[in-house]
């Protein structure tokens, strides 16, 4: 299996070549060159397989020989086992026909657990094979980073960086960061807001001349193909739980960066039969106005109560377009120069493309906040308040009752106090056991100027692998 650029260019990629490094050369990103298939028969083969052994069946074809199939089952059987719930992604009930996908049974509390203990183990694999050595240098608003630094934290080969923007995150994300001490491992607090972050790790990979002769700089966030793969796997685990492939599934998605939700699209596209996909927003609703009605212009980023989906490009629905466009990578450069300018228009035939799978909602940190007291008043469930939005487009969006409808629960409530107890819930949210002592834990962090000599000069100074 080759992988190849959205904006055309390069050749064809390795799988191991595309999951240690970032963008392609040409600034897209990759895909694969064609998606595995999977009949209903084969799908309905595996209704009592356990989550590792449906992983292994969904990713083997991605991999497609890199790894010998033994040792990918083992590198799956690590990544899961530090999942503190047998089912690994269990489903909830809290309506008529309507599901809750718990993804937050990980080591930091959130479904990117999922792909990035995948990940970490992957690229510690790969690296071991290959005698070599990278950088990990990765923005975070909260999640990404200590679900990247839960993922590598044991990589003998990796050297992680996570730049985190100073005094703007939560302090349990904060200390879910900040309390692992690693040798490997460095937090940076930068002066400035998540954007500037992003844009340092961006101009570093651009020119990565600082680190040493034969390093390179590996991404952790969803423009890494990997990360995108591992999650494929439970859509196909909550579809088999509620009578897929026979009967359809529909899922609704708390949207950031559009990697979730593009996950669920390729299963979709491999054979899943998935009815709909609902792009569930809070106020940064760019990409709800772009399904529902063609407008994708930027807009100033309002901070939210879910501030994992306070994003205003998403980088993923990039891989969306280009399916969108027939893979046609010129189209897709000239998109993108336009909607980072401002304003992209999609063609009529391309929206309805998108239409006639995805729908959206945009819900608003009071929409979020009610929803949160009205389900733990009316089923006894405490919603994060990603989830609360997921579930409120759930609702909005459903087509009919007939069809079981899922939505995803990208975290733990106890991630998001402020949220819970903006929904007038009554004590603290409880943070599960092994992290009861957070608050307790020293913190390791270097604060740094928003300066690229800087920043470099530190990752430079303290590669210690
Ligand atoms: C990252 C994140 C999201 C957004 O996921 P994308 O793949 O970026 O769309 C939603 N909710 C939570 C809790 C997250 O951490």
């Amino acid at each position: 299996m080759k992988y190849i650029s959205t904006r055309g260019g390069g050749q064809p990629k390795s799988f191991e070549e595309v999951i240690l490094t970032g963008l392609a050369p040409d600034g897209g990103l990759y895909v694969p060159e064609q998606l595995p298939q999977f009949s209903r028969q084969e799908i309905a083969s595996w209704s009592s397989l356990s989550y590792q052994e449906l992983a292994l069946k969904i990713i083997s074809p991605f991999v497609d020989g890199a790894i010998p199939e033994h040792d990918l089952q083992k590198i799956i059987a690590k990544s899961y086992s530090t999942f503190r719930h047998d089912d690994i992604a269990p489903l909830v009930k809290t309506g008529d026909n309507e599901w809750i996908l718990e993804l937050f049974h990980g080591p930091t509390l959130a479904f990117k657990d999922f792909a990035l203990q995948f990940l970490g183990n992957l690229l510690d694999y790969t690296l071991e094979k290959r005698q070599q050595k990278v950088v990990i240098m990765g923005a975070t608003s909260g999640d990404t980073g200590s679900a990247a630094i839960e993922g590598c934290r044991r990589c003998t080969n990796i050297d992680i960086f996570i730049l985190h923007p100073h005094e703007r995150v939560s302090e349990v994300q904060r200390r879910q960061m900040t309390t692992v001490r690693a040798d490997n491992i460095h937090n940076i607090a930068m002066h400035g807001n998540f954007d500037d972050c992003q844009n340092m790790v961006k101009a570093s990979f651009s020119d990565q001349s600082f680190l040493p002769d034969g390093r390179q700089l590996v991404a952790v966030n969803s423009i890494n193909w990997a990360r995108i793969m591992a999650q494929i796997v439970y859509y196909f685990w909550a579809s088999l739980k509620l009578g897929g492939p026979d009967q359809a599934v529909s899922f609704s998605v708390p949207t950031g960066n559009f990697g979730d939700i593009f996950a669920g699209y390729l299963a979709h596209k491999m054979g899943l039969p998935i009815a709909q996909l609902v792009i569930a927003t809070n106020q940064n609703d760019i990409l709800h106005r772009c399904i529902s009605r063609n407008d994708h212009t930027t807009r100033p980023l309002e901070q939210s109560l879910a501030p994992s989906m306070d994003i205003m490009i998403s980088s993923n629905f990039e891989r969306l377009l280009f399916d969108l466009y027939d893979r046609d990578g010129a189209v897709i450069t000239q998109l993108m120069a336009d909607a980072k300018v401002g304003s992209m228009q999609l063609t009529e035939s391309a929206l309805t493309r998108a239409q006639q799978l995805f729908s959206s909602y945009r819900c608003d940190d009071k929409g979020m906040v009610d929803l949160i007291r009205k389900t733990y008043e009316d089923v006894d469930y405490l919603l994060d308040p990603h989830t609360a939005i997921g579930l409120a487009a759930a609702r909005e969006c459903r087509a009919d009752f007939d069809t079981p409808m899922v939505t995803l629960a990208t975290a733990h409530p106890a991630k998001f106090p402020d949220a819970v107890k903006a929904a007038g819930y009554p004590k603290d949210p409880e943070l599960p056991d092994h992290l009861a002592d957070l608050f307790e834990r020293e913190e390791y962090f270097t604060t740094l100027d928003n300066d690229s000599v800087a920043v470099q000069k530190f990752i430079a100074d303290n590669i210690s692998v």
